[in-house]
């Protein structure tokens, strides 16, 4: 929008909006001077090579083109009074220009990474020379300095990368530390750095008391940075409720990547840092009376109504499906190829912040252009890594005699099931409901021991994500944060796409209970198959630490090469795992909050304290523990 050239602009703009009545004459009046020719389009994609080296290096930066930037950089440093004159010249100019375009909702997240990808390699450039420089005038003035982390026992870091990037972009010093990062570590960091903010990034929801943790630390410890908080697992309650009221200085709830450099902007102002503080400062007062007052109406369905309306499954009428191939089957270096079709696009535009459907995002009129030009950079990506063999998928799958008892599932590992594995513990919806409909849990959908049905269980643990640091290094060293990030966002994918790639392989014929399913992609994505492969950690079964007991089934570290974290995340990051139901009635569902009665219950069976259940259930607490 910003490149069409304003008389032509305005006479179109003119006909758009039917701002005048001779705005169609006006129009044919110079639309024979911009007919276009495919030779004509051509010369203007080379045309912007003719102009002076400051616009070239603009035009590459708004454009994010890499391929001439470092012979650009070279002739502007030639002709430039000092290297770091270049930084602060042309390129920041340019990426201001990116910052505006972005922070207009004329650009998007995959183009502001590309331009950074411009920017870093530009920068890298010319480093050697600064430094060879010596000079006492110090280092580039930036807008402030911000350590950001993925906390203590989580993986995920594709959205803390965006956010760093697009920092870096408006000219933030961004100290990345990682994933997994402790909190000793984050404020020693921060502290040495003289970082102007803190930000802290989490996916899974063992994260939100560690993120509580590092408030705590911090205000112990007497920082006063702002704290910025963000992350899937992370809310405006959690952050309003738990972690505000641990640390004086400021915490901000962090929407997503385009609102960081809003929020670090505002903060660095000294006119708006005030009112901001003070406006944010009101909207947790706000949430935490919300909450309080939702309190007040929470007294749930107790545990034993809740049991005596579990869903009604007639067992006398059900025969289970015994498996064909029973036990533990491991896949080593699955074909890639295989799992192309099972992709589902959505949740990778999801993670560059497009909203919307697939495929009509790829034609939406308004952020169509930059969506298909993500879509085709990863089609081309996922074409290398899969000729030149990157990642390796491995999986394994258990498929295991079971019955239920109670709000547990036992495992055995015989068909006369006299020897038990071990026993999953399950929890059970306590929500309201309407008349006739069930309190939910996921072992209602296996038939109880007491019935004499011979039921089964499966358990699952794929990823796509074995090799893939080595490639995510490659792209790091050459300052292209943008194949890095693409990367990592399509292993998750194929790691997703691996695990409903082998769910209807158990279906059609590991396990074989719905042997002759014909489903398109579009009905998988959608879960038109008979069964669930609900995932510990999800809403149905929010408690990670079951993930224990999947291990201890399958070994999936030593079958699959995927490890377990402290607070029991998978590694690679790239990797699903999940329990196999078959029943037809089966349904993924939430479960919402639990009162303290199923808490003390659920205490029991684990063999924790209930003060250790209220630490791993925290999230899903119907009352103030
Ligand atoms: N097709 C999507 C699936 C996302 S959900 C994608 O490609 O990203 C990821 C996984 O979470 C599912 O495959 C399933 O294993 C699990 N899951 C989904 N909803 C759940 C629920 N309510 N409870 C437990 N697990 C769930």
């Amino acid at each position: 929008y910003g490149d069409i050239p304003a008389d032509l602009l305005e006479r179109v703009e003119d006909v758009v909006l039917n701002r005048r009545p001779d705005a169609t004459e006006r129009l044919l009046e110079v639309a024979a001077s911009v007919r276009g020719t495919d030779k004509k389009k051509d010369e203007d994609a080379e045309k912007w090579r003719a102009l002076p080296v400051r616009e070239r290096l603009m035009h590459a930066l708004v454009h994010g083109i890499d391929a001439n930037v470092i012979e650009d950089t070279e002739e502007a440093r030639l002709a430039a009074e000092r290297p770091i004159h270049v930084i602060e010249g042309p390129l920041m100019d340019g990426m201001n220009v990116v910052g505006d375009l972005f922070g207009s909702g004329k650009m998007f997240l995959p183009q502001v990474v590309k331009s950074a990808r411009v920017m870093k390699k530009a920068v890298a450039h010319l480093i050697p020379y600064i430094e060879a420089e010596k000079s006492l005038s110090g280092g580039i003035q930036t807008n402030g300095k911000i350590v950001v982390a993925t906390v203590k026992g989580d993986v995920h870091d594709i959205g803390k990368n965006i956010v760093g990037v697009v920092l870096q972009c408006n000219n933030f010093e961004v100290i990345d530390l990682g994933v997994m990062v402790s909190c000793e570590k984050i404020l020693e960091t921060a502290r040495r750095e003289q970082a102007d903010f803190i930000g802290l990034s989490g996916l899974i929801t063992p994260s939100l008391d560690e993120m509580v943790h590092v408030a705590k630390e911090m205000q112990r410890q007497s920082f006063v940075v702002p704290l910025l908080i963000g992350g899937a697992t992370t809310s405006p309650a959690h952050t309003s409720v738990k972690i505000e009221p641990q640390y004086r200085s400021p915490v901000v709830y962090v929407k997503d990547a385009s609102r960081a450099v809003g929020v670090c902007q505002t903060l660095t102002q000294p006119a708006q840092r005030a009112a901001f503080i003070a406006k944010v400062g009101e909207e947790h007062e706000r949430r935490r009376e919300q909450h309080a007052a939702k309190k007040v109406k929470t007294p749930e369905v107790s545990l034993p109504r809740a049991r005596a309306n579990r869903r009604a499954i007639d067992w006398a009428a059900y025969a289970p499906v015994a498996p064909r191939v029973p036990g533990v089957q491991r896949f080593d270096d699955y074909p890639l190829s295989e799992l192309l079709g099972y992709i589902d696009w959505m949740p990778f535009f999801n993670a560059w912040e497009f909203a919307g459907k697939f495929p009509n995002i790829l034609t939406d009129p308004v952020v169509g252009e930059a969506a298909s030009n993500l879509y085709a950079d990863a089609r081309r990506m996922l074409k290398s890594l899969i000729a030149e063999r990157w990642l390796q998928v491995r999986a394994v799958v258990g498929l295991f005699p079971a019955n239920a008892v109670a709000d547990d599932v036992e495992i055995y590992s015989d068909e006369r099931r006299t020897q038990l594995l071990t026993t999953l513990n399950f929890l059970r919806q306590q929500k309201g409901k309407p008349e006739g409909q069930p309190h939910e849990c996921l072992a209602d959908y296996v038939a109880p021991r007491a019935s004499g049905v011979g039921d089964y269980f499966g358990a699952f643990a794929v990823t796509a994500g074995v090799g893939i640091e080595q490639h995510v290094a490659r792209f790091e060293r050459a300052h292209d944060d943008y194949s890095a990030i693409l990367l990592k966002a399509l292993a998750d994918r194929l790691a997703e796409a691996a695990a409903e790639h082998f769910h209807e392989r158990v279906r059609r014929e590991l396990w074989g209970y719905a042997a002759a399913e014909t489903l398109t992609n579009e009905q998988l994505v959608r879960e038109e198959y008979h069964g669930i492969r609900p995932a510990p950690g999800y809403p149905a079964c929010p408690d990670h630490t079951e993930k224990q007991k999947l291990w201890q089934l399958l070994d999936p570290e030593r079958n699959a090469g995927i490890r377990l974290t402290d607070s029991f995340a998978m590694y690679p990051t790239a990797a699903v795992s999940g329990w196999y139901i078959a029943h037809p009635q089966s349904r993924y569902f939430a479960l919402g909050k639990i009162d303290r009665d199923q808490v003390e219950d659920y205490a029991r069976r684990k063999g924790w304290t209930l003060a250790e259940a209220q630490r791993w259930l925290s999230p899903s607490l119907g009352y103030d523990a």
